[in-house]
């Protein structure tokens, strides 16, 4: 199999088989990220992805899901796009499933007939990494899009029948713009209809820009308490119909699981459990272990 450098893929999704059909990322300028930092992006020769698609049917012929890596795959055009999905089926004939995690601008270039026509070739679950909903923080952390370029592309999602998850990343705007990052990003995902949103704490890493300006005293972190009191104030302004997933730990309790709007009260009163009892700084030194994303 050829996979370049280190290999991110979604955990909750059945993590093998896998095939890189781009390597990189084609923006690679968020101010949290370092994940492809040293790999440009490009498409994956064509012959690579046959060759893979061939090691794959000879070990796993009667796979019914596969996972397109890198970054964002999806940012080919459809004419790219497609005879990929067509060879994917060519050697594996029992795919149902194609995942890929991709950004908001990648849905740009698609037509809604395409998108369609994407879906009939099994791309019927994707990932955007959206981050937040507010137009200042997505400028602060360098995300190269606004909240209306949110609703737009997907809404051309909800049009086609793709499903798709939507991220919120907590902490990402500093101290000052909490709240509006908070309430802000509630409103856009509310007028969306992801499948299910999924929340991840941000961790300040070496070598992304964020550290360096949290250094320099230009980025104010949140604290662990006011993590969860801005995931607190989120959950309450979120009103999606949609699957919900934290990776914060709390204590005893899970706020994982589908349905949010029937748990949002039990999950709302969780976090403010935790934010009154909880393990603070166990928290903060399971976020200072961390080492990449
Ligand atoms: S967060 Fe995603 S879109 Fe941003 S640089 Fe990293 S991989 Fe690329």
């Amino acid at each position: 199999m050829h996979f370049t450098g280190t290999v991110y893929r979604n955990p909750y999704w059945p993590t093998w088989p896998l095939l890189e059909i781009t390597q990189g990322c084609t923006h690679n300028r968020c101010k949290f990220c370092t994940m492809y930092k040293d790999v440009p992006f490009r498409m994956s020769p064509m012959e690579w992805i046959e060759e893979d698609l061939k090691e794959l049917a000879e070990c796993d012929p009667d796979a019914r899901t596969i996972q397109l890596l890198s970054a964002n795959p999806l940012a080919l055009t459809f004419d790219r796009l497609e005879p990929i999905l067509v060879m994917i089926h060519k050697y594996l004939p029992k795919i149902e499933y194609i995942y890929a995690a991709t950004r908001v601008t990648d849905i740009k270039n698609k037509t809604v007939e395409e998108l369609k026509k994407m879906k009939e070739l099994g791309v019927r679950e994707i990932s955007l990494g959206v981050e937040s909903g507010d137009d200042w923080t997505l400028d602060r952390i360098n995300k190269g899009y606004h909240a209306a370029d949110i609703l737009e592309q997907c809404h051309k999602l909800d049009e086609a029948g793709i499903d798709y998850w939507m991220t919120f990343l907590n902490g990402v705007a500093g101290r000052e713009h909490s709240r509006d990052h908070a309430v802000n990003s509630a409103k856009i995902f509310n007028r969306c209809k992801p499948m299910l949103v999924g929340t991840g704490g941000l961790t300040l890493f070496p070598g992304t820009p964020l550290l360096d300006e949290a250094g320099r005293g230009e980025f104010d972190p949140l604290t662990e308490k006011e993590m969860l009191e801005e995931l607190k104030l989120f959950a309450e302004n979120l009103t999606c119909d949609c699957s919900f997933i934290t990776h914060h730990t709390i204590s005893g309790v899970n706020l994982t699981g589908s349905h949010f709007l029937a748990r949002k009260e039990k999950i709302v009163a969780a976090l403010d459990r935790e934010i009154k009892n909880g393990d603070l700084d166990r928290m903060a030194e399971i976020r200072r272990s961390k080492r990449t994303l």
